[in-house]
């Protein structure tokens, strides 16, 4: 998963951009780069880790320019190392592309463009994308591209490229800077735009926006390209559209909670998501005298549980912001010291105390049991856990890092993956005693799909609960993406 921004104005953007992306860093921390369109030149700096500390204002200095754009990233296809940071920036014609999301056939695209002999340097889903789109831009004129050229070349490379993607690219267009922002046919990943004065930016979620001031105009719809550019109204053009299918999991995990979708707070819909959920573990008969959220993801979730069944709802674990990843820890022991330094419960919150533990997904189920270990510690009476999405039954091919089947913890626990649209609530349940059990906790409750459907009226993708795919892929795409995970995942 990944974030950007891009801005044009009748100023320089690097320092802007800089700041943007540290709103929607929480998107990707592996590396970050910023590029700028200035005059005959595309000055550009990338590196290692987290924006504050790349972007230096030394960094900043030379990235002149009125137009450009900037990533943060956590690869979910290649590797996190400096030759797969975004953004990515192809000589002929000039043109400088990044995205969030996953090109689901970039092995298709890899080999198509060696066949022509037009090979890459990276193992960037993007790079692909960006060989293709130049290529099918220059066929149709070699300079002085305009609006109609841009978007027949758009046109052309969706045809040919597949996945869930939001793209951001900036390039002369018409003889004017152009930031031109694209969302995938289905809209599975987010995009946003807006405008402060002569500036437009787009970005991937709109809290880059709140951040430098802008006003949010809305979201791009599924398959829409928007050229903007400083001090004009967007050119807006339908590429391609299917049924729209946003990424629930952006809601209840990816996103920030004061970022706004499809016109509402991610905040609200974890609130609706903790309400229902609250509804679906009292029809089980429990009782609980604390509402704990895992922070930070769940915690509105977990208040709107707490408000529903008029139970306290307390900080029962407190994050330190400081403290590193723990993948690289080897032994059991130094795992467990790290996700104390990451997350130190407060004893008085669960000693003697029937807690409920709010979580947002379980997905592998490698932290469920460090964190149980540090419940018991502190002697509660009882131990509930209940999680604000339904259990995670099938791969994401679309941008989330969770891509092959046998990393997920939940199939574990049930004989046979259910047909499409998911468990039903008594097969759910079932599934929920026997993994509480193996967990040794008092109960274990996921919200039901009926109850995400609840939450997320209308058309989404919801794969990875649900087993139905918008936009399906192919066995042997999934065997390169699987692959590819094993091979590059960071700590692989
Ligand atoms: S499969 Fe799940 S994580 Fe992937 S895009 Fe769909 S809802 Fe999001």
């Amino acid at each position: 998963m990944c974030g950007f921004v891009g801005i044009v104005d009748s100023a320089s953007v690097a320092a802007p951009i800089a700041m943007g992306l540290q709103a929607v860093q929480h998107r990707g921390q592996d590396s970050c780069g910023i590029f700028t369109y200035a005059g005959e030149r595309f000055p550009g700096r990338r590196g290692l880790g987290l924006v504050k500390d790349v972007f230096t204002s030394e960094m900043l200095e030379p990235l002149e320019g009125n137009a450009g754009i900037g990533h943060v990233r956590y690869p979910t296809i290649g590797r996190g190392s400096l030759a797969d940071a975004q953004p990515f920036f192809e000589r002929r014609p000039g043109v400088l592309m990044a995205h969030n999301g996953n090109v689901t056939n970039f092995d298709v695209l890899r080999n198509r463009l060696s066949e022509r002999s037009v090979y890459l340097l990276s193992k960037c889903d993007i790079e692909p994308v960006l060989c293709t789109f130049a290529e099918e831009l220059m066929a149709r004129r070699r300079r002085n591209h305009t609006l109609e050229d841009v978007t027949a070349a758009l046109r052309d490379t969706l045809n040919i490229v597949e996945g869930a993607f939001t793209l951001v690219m900036v390039l002369e267009v018409d003889g004017e800077p152009t930031l031109v922002c694209v969302r995938d046919p289905h809209g599975i990943r987010p995009g946003v735009w807006g405008r402060k004065g002569d500036a437009r930016i787009a970005a991937s979620e709109s809290v880059a926006l709140d951040a430098l001031g802008f006003e949010l105009e809305g979201d791009l719809a599924p398959g829409e390209a928007m050229f903007l550019r400083a001090g004009q109204e967007p050119i807006r053009k339908q590429l391609d559209a299917r049924s729209s299918s946003p990424c629930v999991f952006e809601a209840i995990y990816f996103s920030r909670p004061d970022s706004v979708e499809g016109g509402q707070t991610v905040y609200q819909r974890r609130l609706s998501l903790g309400a229902r959920l609250a509804r679906e573990w009292k029809d089980k008969g429990f009782e609980a005298d604390r509402v704990i959220p895992v922070p930070d993801t769940s915690r509105p979730a977990a208040i709107a549980f707490g408000e529903e069944l008029g139970i306290p709802c307390r900080e029962g674990f407190i994050k330190n912001r400081y403290s590193g990843r723990t993948f690289i820890m080897g032994s059991q022991e130094s795992r467990q010291s790290a996700l104390r330094l990451k997350l130190n419960p407060i004893r008085a919150e669960f000693e003697g105390q029937r807690v409920v533990v709010i979580d947002d997904s379980i997905v592998r189920g490698n932290t469920i049991q460090r964190l149980l270990d540090l419940v018991w510690a502190q002697k509660p009476k009882e131990v509930h856990f209940a999680i604000h999405s339904p259990p995670v039954l099938h791969p994401c091919f679309y941008g989330i890092d969770m891509s092959t089947p046998e990393e997920l913890a939940a199939p574990q626990y049930i004989g046979e993956l259910p047909p499409t649209g998911g468990m039903s609530i008594e097969a759910q349940r079932a599934m929920e005693q026997a993994w509480a059990k193996d967990l040794g906790i008092d109960s274990l409750t996921f919200l039901s799909v009926q109850g995400l459907d609840e939450a997320f009226p209308g058309s989404r993708c919801a794969a990875c609960f649900e087993g139905r795919y918008p936009l399906p892929i192919p066995e042997d795409q999934r065997s390169v993406i699987a692959q590819d995970r094993v091979c590059n995942r960071p700590g692989a």
